[in-house]
């Protein structure tokens, strides 16, 4: 089985004595995607707009902190071939995530990474993560730990249904030394992202159970079955209607709502620009936020076009999939896809 053309281009050579290779990057987020768009169309004063902003910065926050931890994996310089995964989608008896996955010829760790701040309480019984913030704010999240250890039973499911044996480990990183662990949990291993490279060494003597050619079908396996998360559109995640939103092609010139349709562009009645595909990008945020089918009729409203034939030419440019023909036609966007 052999590694997709998409991926062969980011397969590197960045140690002597082996092979790094990057089985997997991370994808642009939807879900930032989204929630950056919603953030762009809401109203600074509408009540929802204060929570969908504080997620929009946690996940970049927790975005930036899997980043860290995968320019340190990729700063090492193992003595064994092996493979490295970012923010894979993979189905066994549940669908589940994983932030960073190491597979080499010998074992397996998966790597669940946070990013609160504060001080840290690992609970067991029921499993719960509390931090105390410098204000004393106490706050309850999902228990790392407990979800790390679910990935790997997982993990290991996964790999027995396709004739694969090999230890899984997992580990919880924090990507930032100031989370402090008061508690910490009693089998799962919390480490910070420095910390990787030696905890990572005490796994080199386990024996090999297969050969380099395994490593590229294993490879190939795990790219195969990686299903990206497509969140649910805005409004259906948060019960709100799409009149909270701000209609209009935005002008990324200035950044203002309401380009207007000349012949085969778009032009931006504040700043005067031009930009002949703007509406892709809408047409795509309307995906994100309103809903998953979209006629001609919400693309005209959404885009605020008045003719059917205008939006219908829009809506085939933009290599939709769809059903039904001319106005009644419900379109579809594969979010795999690029434009
Ligand atoms: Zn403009």
């Amino acid at each position: 089985m052999s590694i997709p053309v998409s991926y062969a281009n980011i397969l590197a050579r960045s140690s002597r004595r082996c092979y790094q290779i990057i089985g997997k990057i991370r994808e642009e987020s939807f879900n930032l995607e989204a929630l950056t768009a919603a953030c762009t169309r809401l109203s600074k004063n509408d009540p929802l707009y204060p929570l969908i902003s504080a997620k929009q910065l946690s996940l970049e926050a927790g975005i930036a902190g899997e980043d860290r931890v995968a320019e340190i994996l990729r700063q090492i310089s193992f003595p064994m071939e092996h493979r490295i995964f970012h923010d894979l989608t993979l189905k066994a008896s549940e669908t589940f995530q994983i932030d960073s996955l190491l597979i080499t010829q010998a074992f397996s760790l998966i790597f669940e990474v946070k990013n609160i701040s504060g001080k840290l309480t690992f609970k067991e019984d029921p499993p719960q993560l509390i931090r105390v913030k410098e204000n004393a704010q106490i706050d309850g999240f999902d228990s790392p730990a407990a979800q790390v250890e679910r990935n790997v039973e997982l993990f290991q499911e996964w790999l027995q249904q396709r004739g694969i044996n090999i230890p899984v480990f997992g580990v919880v990183v924090l990507a930032y030394p100031k989370q402090i662990v008061d508690v910490a949990p009693k089998k799962t291993k919390v480490l910070f992202p420095k910390l990787i490279p030696t905890y990572i060494k005490k796994f080199y003597p386990l024996p090999k159970k297969f050969d380099s050619k395994t490593l590229d079908t294993i490879t190939a396996k795990l790219i195969q079955a990686h299903q990206p998360f497509i969140p649910n559109p805005i409004c259906q995640t948060y019960n709100i209607p799409k009149t909270v939103f701000q209609t209009g092609v935005l002008c990324t010139f200035c950044g203002k709502f309401g380009m207007t349709k000349i012949k085969k562009s778009w032009q931006c009645p504040s700043c005067k620009e031009t930009d002949r595909l703007a509406h892709q990008k809408d047409i795509r945020v309307w995906f994100l936020l309103i809903g998953r089918k979209m006629t001609n009729s919400d693309c005209r409203e959404f885009l605020r076009v008045d003719d059917p034939p205008t939006a219908y030419r829009l809506l085939q440019s933009m290599k939709l999939q769809g059903i039904g023909v001319f106005k009644k036609r419900i379109y579809y966007m594969d979010f795999n896809k690029k434009i």
